[in-house]
Order: C-alpha cells, then sequence, then structure tokens
C-alpha cells in the first residue's frame, strides 16, 4: 500500500512542557516539519500545559528555543492547551447534551474495587458502564444531592479502525475499549478531550506523534467523529532505544536536545541524525541538508521498527557537518564555545585560521575548542610522559634553540619559509627534519598529532609560536635538570 499525502496539510507538534525537548519529540518535531515543507500547509505549535503541577514557564520557552534551534519551522502557535480549557469543556456539555457522554457517579474508592477484583482475575478493567444504566431520576437525585461526577464518553460498540502511516492497518475491537473519562470530577478535561478538541478546531489533518500514543488513537477517532470534526491521519512513530535496545535513557548519556547542543552538536547535524532515525531518504546518501530531506521526504519510507540511537554514528555526522560547513555558518555555532573558553575577542583571523585547520580533526565544536586553545593560550602544560623522549634527547635543546632564532629572524613567517629554515637546519646538523617537527609540534600545541606542521605555525602567528617554543625549551631544561 502506497500512501499519497496531498498538500496543503495542517500538522502539529503537541508537546508537554514537563522538562527538556527530548530527542523522541525533537524527532516527532522534524517529521512534521519535512511533511508541511514538503507538501506545503501549515505546522501548528501547541504547548500542552494543562497538567499545570507538572508543567513549566521555563520549560515553555525551553521547547521553542531547541525546536528554532535544530531548525523546526512553525506557521501558527504557540497556542497554550490550557488557555482552551473553556472550550473543552463547552464541547463535553454538548456531547453530555446530545447523549454521546454521561455522567458518572462512580466514587474512586468503588472503580478501585473493581479494577482490583480484575486484577485478580487477571482481567484488564474496563468500565462496566454503572452510570450509563441510570434513569434520568436516578440522575436527578445524585445531582441534588450535589454527588461530584466525571463525564464519560460512550464509546460505539463497534471495532475501531483507521489506516496509520507508519504501521498500516489497525483495528480495535470493542472489548478492548471503555467509555473513557472526558472531564474528570473536578471539572478538568482530560488529555482525550482536549487533544482531539483542538485537532478539530486547529484544522489537523495529520497527527504524527509518537508510538505511546496509539493506544490513545482509538478512544479519538470516535471522540472526533462524535464531536462531528473530520477524523486526521495518523502516523504512529516507533520508539528510540537505547543502545540495550530499552527506551532511551540517560544512562547512555545525553537525551534532551539541549544536552546535545551543550555538548557541541551542530543544529544541522542533529536534524539530519534524528530524521535518519526511523526514515530512510531511498538513497544511500546520509548526510542530507533540510531541503535536500524536504524534497525527498515520503511517509512511505517511515520505519515501523524501533531505531537505535548510536551516538558515535551523531558524532560522526557532527565531524562531517564541521568540516564542510562554511566558515560564515560554522562561526555563530562556535561563539559560545569560545566565550567560555575565554576566546570570545579572539583576533577573527587567527581565529578563522585556527578553526579551518583543525575542524577536520573534531567531532565537536567543544573538541574543536580545545584544539585551537594553543593558538591564543600564554603558555601550554606539557605532559612530561607524553614528551619522555624529547626529554632524553640531550641535544634537543640546542636545536630548537637554533630554529627558534632561525624562525624569530624570517622576513615573513608563512609556511614555505618556515619549512625551508627547518629543514636548512636539520640539513646542517645531519638530522632528519622529523626530529625537529615532533618536538616543534609538542611544543606548539602540547600534542603529539595535528595537521601539517607548518601550516599550523603559520596559522598560530609569530607571537604565539615563538613564545610555546621559549616554554616549551625551559620545560626541557628543567626535565635535565631534574
Ligand atoms: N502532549 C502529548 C505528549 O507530549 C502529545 C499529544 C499528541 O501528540 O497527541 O506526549
Amino acid at each position: 500500500m502506497t500512501i499519497q499525502i496531498q498538500g496543503p496539510v495542517r500538522v502539529r507538534f503537541a508537546p508537554s512542557p514537563t522538562g527538556f525537548l527530548h530527542v523522541g519529540g525533537a524527532r516527532t518535531a522534524i517529521y512534521n516539519d519535512l511533511l508541511r515543507q514538503s507538501v506545503g500547509g501549515a505546522f501548528i505549535l501547541r504547548i500542552e500545559d494543562t497538567d499545570k503541577e507538572r508543567s513549566d514557564e521555563a520549560m515553555i520557552r525551553q521547547i521553542q528555543s531547541a525546536l528554532a534551534w535544530i531548525g523546526v519551522v512553525w506557521d501558527e502557535g504557540p497556542f497554550l492547551q490550557s488557555e482552551r480549557l473553556p472550550r473543552h469543556h463547552e464541547r463535553a456539555e454538548e456531547l453530555l447534551a446530545a447523549g454521546k457522554a454521561y455522567r458518572c457517579f462512580c466514587t474512586p474508592e468503588e472503580l478501585d474495587a473493581q479494577r482490583e477484583e480484575a486484577q485478580k482475575k487477571g482481567l484488564a478493567f474496563r468500565y462496566p458502564r454503572t452510570c450509563l444504566k441510570l434513569t434520568e431520576e436516578e440522575i436527578a437525585e445524585r445531582l441534588a444531592a450535589n454527588r461530584p461526577f466525571a463525564v464519560r464518553f460512550r464509546m460505539p460498540d463497534e471495532h475501531i479502525t483507521f489506516t496509520d502511516i507508519v504501521r498500516g492497518d489497525m483495528d480495535f475491537p470493542p472489548d478492548a475499549l471503555d467509555d473513557f473519562i472526558l472531564l474528570r470530577s473536578d471539572g478538568n478535561p482530560t488529555y482525550h478531550m482536549s487533544v482531539v478538541v483542538d485537532d478539530i478546531d486547529m484544522g489537523i489533518t495529520h497527527v504524527i506523534r509518537g508510538e505511546d500514543h496509539l493506544s490513545n488513537t482509538p478512544k479519538h477517532v470516535p471522540l472526533f467523529r462524535a464531536l462531528g470534526g473530520t477524523v486526521p491521519t495518523f502516523g504512529h512513530l516507533p520508539l528510540i532505544l537505547g543502545p540495550d535496545k530499552k527506551r532511551l535513557s540517560k544512562r547512555y548519556g545525553a537525551t534532551s536536545v539541549e544536552e546535545f547542543r551543550t555538548e557541541g552538536i551542530l543544529p544541522q547535524a542533529l536534524y539530519n541524525f534524528m530524521a535518519l532515525l526511523g526514515w530512510t531518504p531511498g538513497n544511500d546518501q546520509e548526510i542530507l541538508s533540510r531541503d535536500e530531506m524536504i524534497a525527498l521526504f515520503d511517509v512511505n519510507r517511515l520505519n515501523a521498527s524501533a531505531a537505535v540511537f548510536d551516538k558515535e554514528k551523531l558524532w560522526w555526522m557532527n565531524a562531517q557537518y564541521l568540516s564542510r560547513l562554511d566558515y560564515e555558518a560554522l562561526r555563530p555555532h562556535l561563539e559560545p564555545f569560545l566565550a567560555a573558553a575565554g576566546l570570545a575577542d579572539a583576533d577573527p583571523a587567527r581565529l578563522a585560521a585556527a578553526v579551518n585547520l583543525h575542524r577536520s580533526r573534531a567531532r565537536t565544536l567543544k573538541e574543536l575548542v580545545e584544539l585551537i586553545l594553543p593558538y591564543f593560550k600564554d603558555e601550554l602544560t606539557y605532559d612530561p610522559e607524553a614528551s619522555a623522549k624529547f626529554l632524553k634527547d640531550q641535544d634537543l635543546p640546542g636545536h630548537l634553540e637554533i630554529l627558534r632564532e632561525r624562525w624569530a629572524a624570517l622576513p615573513s613567517f608563512d609556511k614555505d619559509a618556515l619549512d625551508a629554515a627547518l629543514r636548512a637546519l636539520a640539513g646542517e646538523r645531519g638530522l632528519k627534519p622529523a626530529v625537529l617537527i615532533h618536538p616543534t609540534r609538542m611544543a606548539l600545541t602540547a600534542a603529539a598529532q595535528g595537521p601539517p606542521l607548518f601550516d599550523l605555525v603559520e596559522a598560530m602567528g609569530r607571537d604565539a609560536s615563538l613564545r610555546h617554543l621559549d616554554h616549551f625549551l625551559a620545560f626541557l631544561r628543567r626535565g635535565a635538570e631534574g
């Protein structure tokens, strides 16, 4: 079966602001974004903040900033579901008046006892419709006595079927469902009531959401109908699993968009990675821009099986983006990491040179800033163990001293001149150039590996390079004394 979605669609992303935007939520938002952008229409952002105790103002802002950061675009909203409670209430009253819902006066204690009873028998609890059987008089009596009541939806006694974009044909038999609550006894609408009323009022045509909502959909479908709405097309995305094949958890590190952001993942890479966590573009391409994904997006290639979150792959993908992005596009993302490292005022030209030289060796922005720190630091710390072989070489300080003088005297501090001066010195002293190249790299970066040395020295510039050489010489001499 091939599904053809014709635009314009109206999709929504409806997070509950009870925490940071989780990668699962981000992926749901991304597929809604891709669908909306590929066929046209509108993306609605609806904040489901009816659980006042667990919802948080700061999280509402945080979720929006995380969405904007990964590049998800919404056309309408954010709408706060809590502001629509009177409307949810009004529609529940309509159902009540039309006989499509009924008052339930059963007490929590009565229901708990029934639930326990069912459990003992190993049965799933279904509300036995006690209050559906009440007569008009019995209802009036209870109302007159001010007995609290909930409002339950009168489920139709039929199979609920729908075709899920991801999972295909779904069929829920009548005994799988019961008359669920629309309004609690405190008058508050339940999630089911609010979500369906909002989806109708907002003209939602496609509901793409997590698989954890699949069991809610057979409740929502008849509720849409009872409220006179058009049933949207549903698509339930499979879970995202950790490497242990269980639901992705903190145990394996970051799980929220914000955490990946602080680790130095680029939003483009995260979007790309998340989009491929359950969707295949139909070719072998793994690095795709949002525009390319929009052009290729097809709900028929959404996967029904759970996706495993492979952090290594995300790091790899981020490395790809780090080396490919234009410097101008990369720069703003580096900003917070530069600031944290005290490099907010670094000379722009030297910064660009350093970043461009090292970006293909970093997997995250954090790592990249680590790599360029030596360009801007007054003094580096050398690890005696990593420098053991240099410390043993008695002649090395003498060689490096001359190298330092020759480099200091160069009229132009460019890589060819630096290279020629080092090779000339090595030749004069009967040394392989490597004997000078390795310790010089260590002197300048406190690391044994990195980009080609003379590119590095040129990018680092005269002051920092000579200063580090001086400090390294002092370190070698101290080592020799000790
Ligand atoms: N607010 C729900 C959640 O965060 C989503 C509701 C829906 O997509 O229908 O899980």
